[in-house]
């Protein structure tokens, strides 16, 4: 195992950082407090190269290996969990199942677009009467010559009202339980789609969320992604690299948590002392430091097993449940450590706190998490080989691809 990383991941990691403490930090605090999405963002994001770190050049991405999409991830979330969400859905769970999934001419038509980030893309999965139960969706496709004709709701969907094209799961066929959910390419443009975003949130009041409606919407055949019927298991394959990234921006955040409380550990002072000389003060930011390696170590793990092409379902699956508790404990911690000045959005530790609840509930709650786990150990789950896996990293290069 190599646990260094290359000096092309150094210089991303530091792009990323400049870029989160000059164009970011000095503005987050308001846009969160006023529920602003800004998409100026996203366009800086996609000049430099961030919206498809990890997606192959020949595709109009930065072809970086997994890894590098856990850096970028880290250091946005670091700054805010709004524009870490935003590069989770977008290169997370759309993207790269397009490259997985998609014939060459959906990686073409909307792959190459969203790698180079002048197209946006999302994830539509959740609905009012199912979240963790995906089977209980309702959302249908029926087949009509050479459209699909898409009815239903989603809910709870991350860029929502910025979004250009939708990765949604209907069924083609209920009877079948999993075995009838179909994956369809859905664009913002396609009549019959509307979106609404969801106000009064907890956190991540800086991301655009909400709902996104389908009423009659004619999606051509060419738009099904993988076969009718495989759109469960794309849904579960997509959470793999979902979860992935919300795992490695969630170490993002204790590292935001832990440099906000150490710098005041060295400011505050009570009994005649910095308050970080207080030992169950210094138990706080030990915990920290630990929940952020032991984060870390569990995310690269997952990104390496990425690089080799290798199913990683219950490695993810361990990382993001561990990094999203370690980073809500972290945050909260960081917010007892300010004390009452915690309590308010004079400091960031509260928006922390507050950014910290959405990661342990979406892409698998913590209690679908912790089941999986203990699946494993008793061997009442196991992961068979999908159809289609992700390349394996380094990209092998296709002369025939245009770039
Ligand atoms: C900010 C935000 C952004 C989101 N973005 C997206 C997005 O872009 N796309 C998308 O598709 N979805 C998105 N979601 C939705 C998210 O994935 C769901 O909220 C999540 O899957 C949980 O579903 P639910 O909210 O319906 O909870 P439920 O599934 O109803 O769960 C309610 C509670 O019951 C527990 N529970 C459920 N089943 C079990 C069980 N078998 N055993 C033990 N406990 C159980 C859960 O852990 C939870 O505590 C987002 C959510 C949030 C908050």
């Amino acid at each position: 195992m190599n646990f260094d990383f290359s000096e092309e991941q150094k210089m991303l990691r530091s792009t990323v950082r400049n870029f989160v403490d000059k164009e970011i930090m000095p503005y987050i605090g308001e846009w969160d407090s006023e529920g602003l999405f800004q998409p100026s963002i996203m366009k800086r994001l996609a000049e430099l190269g961030l919206m498809g770190v990890c997606i192959p050049e020949s595709y109009g991405g930065s072809g970086m290996d997994y890894n590098s999409l856990a850096i970028v991830c880290e250091e946005l979330e670091r700054g805010d969990t709004a524009y870490r969400t935003a590069v989770s859905v977008h290169t997370g769970l759309n993207s790269l199942t397009l490259l997985q999934w998609g014939t060459e001419e959906q990686k073409q038509k909307y792959l190459t677009p969203q790698a180079k980030g002048t197209k946006i893309g999302a994830f539509g999965l959740t609905e009012p009467g199912a979240g963790s139960d995906v089977a209980a969706l309702s959302t249908t496709a029926v087949k009509d010559g050479d459209y699909y004709i898409l009815n239903g709701q989603k809910t709870w969907i991350s860029l929502c009202d910025v979004a250009d094209h939708f990765l949604v799961f209907a069924y083609t066929d209920k009877s079948k339980k999993h075995h009838g959910i179909s994956a369809f390419i859905v664009e913002r443009t396609m009549p019959g789609f509307s979106s609404k975003a969801i106000k009064g949130k907890l956190g991540i009041r800086a991301g655009n969320t909400g709902e996104i409606f389908f009423d009659q919407v004619k999606v051509p055949k060419e738009n099904l992604l993988g076969k009718e019927g495989e759109g469960f298991k794309i849904a579960m394959s997509a959470l793999d690299n979902g979860r992935f990234t919300v795992a490695a921006g969630a170490c993002g955040l204790i590292m935001a948590s832990l440099e906000a409380s150490v710098k005041y550990c060295h400011e505050r002072k009570t009994f005649g002392k910095e308050i970080g000389k207080h030992q169950l003060v210094q138990q706080m930011i030990a915990n920290m430091e630990a929940g952020l390696q032991m984060s870390r170590f569990l995310v690269y793990r997952a990104g390496e097993l990425k690089n080799q092409g290798k199913r990683n379902t219950r490695e993810t699956s361990l990382a993001k449940w561990q990094a999203c508790d370690f980073a809500n404990k972290a945050a909260d911690d960081a917010v007892q450590i300010h004390g009452a000045y915690g309590y308010s959005n004079e400091y960031p530790v509260e928006r922390y706190l507050r950014n910290s609840k959405a990661p342990v509930i979406y892409e698998g709650t913590r209690e679908i998490h912790t089941i999986m786990q203990a699946e494993y150990v008793l061997g009442y789950r196991e992961d068979k080989p999908l159809n289609e896996m992700l390349p394996s990293w380094p990209f092998k290069v296709d002369s025939n691809l245009p770039v």
